[in-house]
């Protein structure tokens, strides 16, 4: 019990996480050891084992809020971070925007959630500490780390700058292997990150951090695909849904100078169509409307995140056109095979983006002065804002003010 105690007083201290014995002292290096995690409320938590320890890792603990099951609310709850290793940088998180991929993660909707889990991948934070052999960040810094922390940085992908095809998978920044302390990853909605600097992008000058934020994913998984099939002027480009993916890629369609048609089921959305720089707007429940366009669109992008008729949309392409799914709904979408074969049209899919296009794509956004429409909420709210995005009630990305988690710990 004099272990526990001493262990649960260290968690508390912030110093650092899982003892190697019970009698050492001050650095408690994590060697093994099942860890307990503790949260900030008194409340001790057992996770799972930490498995190695690869590295004899220093950690500290750090506020976050977690999904204990698929069903339960998210909740404050205590992790550990590692302490830096020499190319890694420490963020603390000022905003973390809220994409409709953690809700899917959360709720366990693709089947592969492992909890606790903490969402969030679209992080911007300070510096506010580095590893010795850090070179493109010192403290201070305002940066940013979108859905991947790390990739093999060797296979064919990974040498072309498309770290999020790499062959092993990348190490996605929630729910995905956490190679240092064992166990998963956790994401953003958390007081700071530790992420190797290779994996770090900058904020320019310019953008304001809280709209930034949605770019680290509904900005890349937009831009990379119209950028891809290079989409530009002379071109019809429709943009399926407008969520938080859907207002980016309308924004991105309008700068790259195609000709930018919205699908929405939300008559609703219409004034705010046009005004983010789509030419028309389609209600697709209509389908006077919807057969008006047949055969006459260069690209579709669809970022949907439910079931729907993609066919409806398939024939709306014209020779040779093609339609890029970025939305990720839970369950399979049928393709009707005459929809692909006349006249030939290609059914494409496009995740995130590589690191060095995410940061083309934050200089783009700063040269051109595009960011995202964002309602900003508390983390207390974050329960609410889930309810909401599923009614498609945001205009169009909530963001995180992780001031809020502060001012919750200091109550
Ligand atoms: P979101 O903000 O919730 O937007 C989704 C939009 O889809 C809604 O605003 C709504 O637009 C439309 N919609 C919702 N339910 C619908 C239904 N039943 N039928 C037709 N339209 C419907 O979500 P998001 O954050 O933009 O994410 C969209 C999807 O992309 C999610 O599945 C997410 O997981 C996925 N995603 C994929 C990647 C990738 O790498 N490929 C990256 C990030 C996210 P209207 O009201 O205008 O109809
Ligand atoms: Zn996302
Ligand atoms: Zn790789």
């Amino acid at each position: 019990m004099e272990y526990r105690s001493q262990f649960v007083a260290a968690c508390r201290l912030h110093l650092c996480y899982a003892a190697k014995d019970a009698k050492s002292s001050k650095n408690f290096r994590l060697n093994g050891w099942r860890a307990l995690l503790v949260n900030w409320r008194d409340r001790l938590v057992p996770a799972r084992a930490i498995p190695g320890n690869v590295n004899s890792m220093l950690a500290y603990t750090t506020r976050s809020y977690a999904a204990q099951t698929a069903s339960s609310k998210l909740s404050p709850f205590g992790i550990a971070r590692r302490e830096p290793a020499p190319t890694d940088v420490v963020m603390e998180i000022l905003f973390c925007g809220v994409c409709h991929s953690d809700l899917h993660q959360v709720r366990n909707e693709w089947h592969n959630t492992v909890y606790p889990c903490v969402p969030g991948h679209e992080i911007v934070g300070r510096v506010t500490k580095i590893g010795p052999d850090v070179t493109k960040f010192k403290e201070g810094d305002l940066t940013a780390v979108g859905c991947m922390v790390d990739s093999c940085r060797t296979c064919s992908s990974c040498r072309q700058g498309l770290e999020q095809y790499c062959t092993s998978y990348p190490t996605f920044t929630y729910n995905g292997e956490d190679k240092f302390l064992g166990g998963q990853t956790f994401g953003g909605y958390s007081d700071s990150i530790v992420v190797d600097e290779a994996f770090v992008l900058r904020i320019p000058e310019g953008l304001d951090p809280a709209a930034a934020a949605p770019l680290l994913c509904a900005g890349i998984t937009t831009y990379s695909p119209l950028r891809h099939w290079k989409v530009g002027p002379g071109q019809k480009v429709g943009i399926v849904g407008l969520g938080g993916l859907g207002h980016m890629g309308v924004k991105f369609a309008r700068a790259f100078g195609a000709h930018v048609v919205l699908f929405t089921t939300s008559p609703g959305k219409i004034p705010d169509g046009l005004r983010l720089g789509a030419d028309e707007v389609v209600v697709s429940k209509n389908e006077d409307e919807m057969k008006k366009h047949t055969l006459s669109f260069d690209f579709l992008l669809d970022a949907v995140s439910a079931d729907h008729d993609i066919n409806a949309y398939l024939s709306l392409l014209k020779l040779d056109g093609t339609l890029t799914l970025v939305g990720a709904p839970e369950k399979p979408l049928p393709v009707a095979a005459f929809n692909l074969l006349l006249p030939r049209r290609r059914f494409a899919g496009s995740g995130i983006g590589g690191i060095a296009e995410t940061q083309e794509m934050l200089d783009f956004c700063a040269e051109h002065g595009i960011a995202s429409d964002i309602e900003m909420i508390n983390i207390q709210q974050i329960n609410e804002a889930y309810d909401r995005l599923l009614k498609g009630d945001v205009k169009y990305r909530f963001v995180i003010d992780m001031a809020s988690l502060k001012s919750e710990a200091a109550a």
